[in-house]
């Protein structure tokens, strides 16, 4: 019974991304939501987390963009201790140590099945228990990597909250009404710390002008960083941190792991940094904001100015 279930929530799922190709990607979310409160009722695991995994694996494999719904799992997880042998017989992979399921009762574990696929994700899930701290133990043995780990805890808390997996909107950090000025500095040299490029655009402007969070997302670090000063950390839904330094002071009570919205005061700008905890003034006030992208196994800067050019526009 369950099986029929799933079975049909996964065809009308197809079914409906397949006709949002052509329509509002709103309509491709929602069913997607659907889905994985469908999953939640069936698996008792709680859909933010479905939600977040495949949030988190559409992250790391955008170059196959050709939007296969499913999550790509490593053949060795998947077949076990036969990787090369791809059995399709889930009580063959079951019994080699692999987390290949059958989820829509063809009886065949196929890794390129999205219903199989979710439904074998959330049969490991399971194994570890149902609260916050067993599925991070799950995780943690899935991808191995704390980043990852920590990146879907967010995702998760950041969907659960909103009730939603799309947060579109941003801000450009600088308040309207506020004096600043900024140009494309990415990939400078600068002076402080050796041989570093400057992997960021610095927005300068009067000492306590507010800056304010670009994203909606939840704060990864806040506290001292010998060059960055008072700075904070917020990570997106895209696998993406946005990092903000040199502050004159953070926005009372925020602290990690909160959610800020885009457009939220986050603290205000300073001239922070270059040296031990408190030290300032050492260059004219300025808010250096920084941009990186996480792939899963690694995290690197990309230039921020096109996207700050393009939220200045809409600036609200
Ligand atoms: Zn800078």
């Amino acid at each position: 019974m369950k099986r029929r279930i799933v079975i049909l929530f996964f065809s009308i799922l197809l079914l409906n991304t397949t006709i949002a190709y052509a329509k509002e990607e709103v309509d491709s979310n929602q069913s997607k939501i659907e889905f994985y409160k469908q999953m939640q009722a069936l698996t008792f695991i709680p859909w933010y987390y479905f939600a977040a995994i495949h949030q988190y694996e559409k992250n790391i494999h955008t170059e196959d963009s050709d939007d296969s719904f499913g999550i790509q799992i490593p053949n060795q997880k998947w077949y076990g201790l036969l990787p090369n042998t791809t059995p399709r017989t889930p009580e063959v992979i079951q019994m080699f140590g692999g987390i290949g399921r059958d989820g829509n009762d063809d009886g065949i574990a196929d890794p390129n099945d999205p219903t199989d696929v979710f439904y074998s994700f959330s049969q490991y899930i399971k194994q570890y228990g149902y609260s916050e701290q067993d599925i991070r133990t799950a995780l943690w043995n899935y991808y191995k990597r704390e980043m990852s780990v920590s990146s879907i805890t967010k995702y998760a808390k950041l969907f659960e909250t909103y009730d939603t997996v799309t947060f579109d909107d941003h801000a450009f950090p600088i308040p309207k009404g506020y004096n600043y000025s900024y140009k494309n500095t990415w990939g400078d040299a600068r002076g402080f710390g050796g041989r570093r490029i400057h992997e960021g655009t610095d927005i300068f402007a009067n000492y306590g002008t507010p800056v304010r969070s670009t994203t909606y997302g939840v704060i990864e670090l806040k506290g001292w960083n010998r060059y960055g000063g008072w700075r904070i950390g917020i990570r997106d839904t895209h696998n993406r941190y946005h990092y903000y330094a040199h502050l004159n002071s953070f926005a009372e009570g925020i602290k990690i792991g909160d959610i800020v919205e885009a457009g939220q005061t986050i603290g205000s700008v300073g001239s922070t940094g270059y040296g031990p905890p408190g030290t300032s003034g050492k260059f004219p006030p300025h808010l250096h904001y920084g941009m990186y992208k996480d792939d899963g196994n690694r995290q690197w800067s990309f230039d921020p100015f096109p996207y700050l050019t393009r939220w200045e526009k809409n600036n609200p």
